[in-house]
């Protein structure tokens, strides 16, 4: 387990998810030596536009992390007292809990055992007339089954919002996440497949009337444009900022309204190494698909683990590389022999709706079986992140073969044993 003692690992967890180098401090000092804004300037608009390219949506709209980008994107959805809302259970918590902050029923939906997203079955079935909004995630990496899922969501006019934290560098039938739902969201955060400074995050949609509304949300910096054309969706031009308080400018359309707003707003400092970052995009996520490739090559040697399985034609983006113990007791002897080998080991995530916060309004073990087995009793993260270095690459595969080795030696009797302890109970 990831502790907070200081312990060496041979292969530890990842103290960042990406590499930053000379390229971004390039681009830091050029901006500190220039003179130029350090805020609202040209380094995010650049940024945004070749963001919006590469997810391939009309629209992103960056925020200072994935967690505001999942409050706004939820904003968008102008929840009602009443309406229901499907999200996933196996994310971390950020994809549901701005939720807690609208009065709406949530029902948690089950995933699929191969790929721990959504499963497209589970969520049809939850869906009634008062459905609103399904909140995905694409489970390290992992793309959800996004066809199925968007067939059943346009079917019964539900909103979908993919929540792609995980899901940089990934690839679903020739397109990208932040693509392929209503409203997409991204995480920069230290941990994730590329940083923007620590913190930072983007929402991409192709709507344009949420586009304005996301970019007034997300800054302060509303008050003072003058425009002399009106906005998609409103029908005036805006008046002069001492004017806009009078009768009759804020008629009747809710985003018109001033809400309380924040301000999110990126730093250039933090967009100029994220224009730097999304460039060596596929150099990253080149090297965490290779580490996959050499663990799955182990993992397939045993019957007993199953690694996770992504759907037919999408491309794995390995934030977190997974796999699947048959029993809750292999599982157990695995996490400790690679711990005691030398390899940290992080489990993500614990299912959501057995959360305090989740059981205080009423959900609870049963609702998500698949979810909660796999939490409870099979799923393991190996180290997976471009800082590795190769030999610790050699050293993390060799462990995982000679510990999975190990767990099939003594074996008949103690699969067996363990096999029927788990049936059993
Ligand atoms: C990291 C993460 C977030 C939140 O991003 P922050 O930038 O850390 O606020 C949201 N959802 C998922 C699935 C994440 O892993």
């Amino acid at each position: 387990m990831c502790s907070a003692v200081s312990r060496k690992f041979i292969v530890p967890c990842p103290l960042r998810g990406s590499v930053l180098a000379s390229p971004e401090a390039d681009a830091l000092v050029e901006l500190v030596t220039s003179e130029s804004t350090l805020s609202m300037g040209e380094h995010r608009g650049r940024f945004e536009r070749q963001f919006a390219a590469m997810a391939g949506a009309r629209h992103a709209v960056s925020v200072t992390s994935g967690t505001v980008a999942v409050q706004l994107a939820v904003e968008m959805l102008d929840l009602e007292p009443g309406d229901e809302v499907i999200a996933t259970p196996q994310t971390y918590q950020a994809t549901v809990q701005p939720l807690l902050d609208h009065r709406v029923r949530v029902r948690f939906c089950d995933v699929d055992p191969g790929s721990l997203t959504v499963d497209p079955a589970s969520f049809e079935a939850l869906i009634t007339p008062r459905t609103k909004a399904l909140l995905l995630v694409h489970y390290g990496g992992c793309p959800a089954d996004m066809d199925a899922i968007m067939r059943i969501a346009r079917a019964h006019g539900v909103l979908v919002v993919e929540d792609c934290a995980h899901a940089l560098g990934a690839g679903y039938r020739g397109r990208a996440p932040g693509g392929l739902a209503d409203l997409g969201c991204f995480s920069f955060q230290n941990s994730k497949n590329i940083t923007t400074l620590g913190e930072g995050g983007m929402i991409t949609c192709d709507n344009e009337v949420w586009a304005h509304r996301l970019r007034r949300l997300r800054g302060n910096d509303y008050d003072g444009h003058l425009s002399t054309s009106a906005l998609p969706g409103e029908d005036e031009p805006l008046l002069l900022p001492w004017m806009k308080y009078s009768e009759g400018v804020y008629r009747d359309t809710v985003h018109r309204i001033r809400r309380s707003g924040t301000n999110a707003t990126m730093s250039e400092a933090a967009a100029a190494v994220g224009v730097v970052q999304l460039a060596r995009l596929p150099e990253l996520a080149a090297l965490r698909r290779a580490i996959a490739s050499r663990l799955d090559e182990v993992i397939d040697g045993y019957s007993f683990v199953t690694p996770q399985s992504a759907p037919a034609g999408s491309t794995h983006a390995y934030h977190l590389y997974t796999c699947f113990a048959e029993t809750a007791e292999l599982r157990e002897e695995m996490v400790l022999a690679l711990d005691r080998g030398g390899v940290e080991i992080q489990l993500r995530y614990f299912p959501q709706h057995l959360l305090p916060e989740w059981r205080h309004r009423g959900h609870g073990p049963g609702e998500c079986p698949v979810a909660e087995r796999l939490w409870f009793s099979s799923l393991i993260n190996l180290p997976c992140h471009p800082g590795l270095r190769l030999a610790q690459v050699d050293y993390l595969v060799d462990t995982l073969d000679r510990v999975l080795t190990d767990l099939n030696g003594p074996a008949p009797a103690m699969l067996v044993a363990a096999g029927a302890r788990a049936s059993g109970s």
